[in-house]
């Protein structure tokens, strides 16, 4: 296929948005703006981006941070060990580049959180290395331009993409054309039948578009189920605030803090004989609206309770390992607890 890449390229410099993290060419902007961006939208983003870099404007700053106060500021924007890892990698920039982020992919794969995409997006918009940013707009566009029907779930299939988008690419402009293929699948070529074809600068070349099989592309095995699990979230309250722990490290949403959340779920009966054995004595018991969190490869099926007790005083001491009282302006409660979140004070 003949490259698209100077249509593609010039369509992106008369279309595309304004966001804070462009044209600024710092690595540490690339970087913190393709972590958040893994699984949040651009408008979400900016408010977090900004803020973000305004407390932690480069990788020294960002290595030295409390860890409470590094998952505060990310509080809201979910998967947390983004920006833990975020911090290991910055810790290593620190101690073993002299505080300056690597500049070739391959240097930047070896850092934690750092996968093939951001090391490609790092790489090709602040370095100017010919590397290719596949994820799954990326390979959307390429399997309809080209229409071709492999799996796009197989890593083999993206590898093979990304070697034919770095033919492709023009060495003078590879930051350029990564951030137009991200832009044209952002903008033109979106998801679910709806690609404003009509829009597109590359309909005359598009294989798909041509022959009228745009809905077929890109060509996808069916997802594996995800895990079910049923917890109880007991909001454990006197007049003063609420009981909160810090999740261990290990499991999902580690070091984050959450309200009580207990495994299956209780009745008010158990809810009820769960206080007295943790040695609390509950005034009221009030059952609140069920909810769901989708992880990735599972999820949480929360029933939930408020249980007002007369002081948690000694809280720490009793039965119910590891409970604080909530901080609201130092701890991070993760979006998974949405629901409950303006009771949690
Ligand atoms: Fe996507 Fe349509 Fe453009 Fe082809 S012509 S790349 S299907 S928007």
């Amino acid at each position: 296929m003949k490259s698209f890449a100077p249509l593609l390229i010039e369509w992106y410099h008369r279309n595309k948005r304004s966001l804070p993290w462009r044209g600024q060419h710092q690595a540490y902007y690339t970087w913190v703006s393709e972590i958040m961006l893994q699984q949040t939208r651009v408008e979400a983003v900016k408010p977090y981006f900004l803020r973000f870099v305004e407390e932690l404007p480069d990788v020294f700053a960002l290595a030295d941070c409390d860890p409470d106060r590094l998952l505060k500021l990310w509080e809201g924007l979910g998967y947390y060990s983004r920006v833990k890892n975020m911090q290991e990698a910055a810790k290593t920039i620190t101690t073993e580049y002299h505080g300056v982020i690597p500049d070739s992919f391959d240097a930047l794969l070896k850092l934690k959180g750092i996968g093939r995409y951001t090391a490609a997006a790092i790489a090709s918009i602040a370095y100017g290395e010919k590397a290719a940013c596949v994820d799954g707009n990326v390979l959307r566009v390429f399997m309809r331009l080209t229409e071709n029907p492999a799996d796009i779930r197989k890593a083999a299939v993206k590898r093979e993409v990304e070697k034919e988008l770095e033919e492709m690419m023009p060495a003078e402009a590879p930051g350029d054309f990564n951030q137009a293929m991200m832009e044209l699948g952002a903008l033109i070529c979106v998801p679910n039948g709806l690609p404003k074809c009509g829009e597109c600068p590359l309909r005359r070349q598009c294989l798909a578009f041509l022959h009228d099989t745009v809905s077929l592309y890109p060509g996808k095995t069916a997802a594996k189920e995800r895990e079910k699990e049923d917890r109880t979230i007991l909001i454990l309250q006197d007049e003063e605030g609420t009981a909160v722990r810090k999740r261990p490290p290990g499991v999902v949403l580690a070091g984050l803090y959450e309200p009580v959340n207990i495994p299956g779920h209780l009745s008010e009966q158990e809810v009820q004989a769960w206080a007295e054995r943790a040695g609390l004595h509950p005034i009221e018991i009030e059952a609140l609206p069920a909810s769901r969190h989708v992880f990735t490869h599972l999820e949480w099926r929360m029933k939930a309770y408020r249980i007002r007790v007369g002081t948690l005083e000694g809280i720490e001491n009793k039965e119910v390992p590891a409970l604080v009282r909530m901080k609201k302006e130092e701890y991070a409660i993760p979006s998974a607890f949405r629901a409950y979140k303006d009771m949690i004070y």
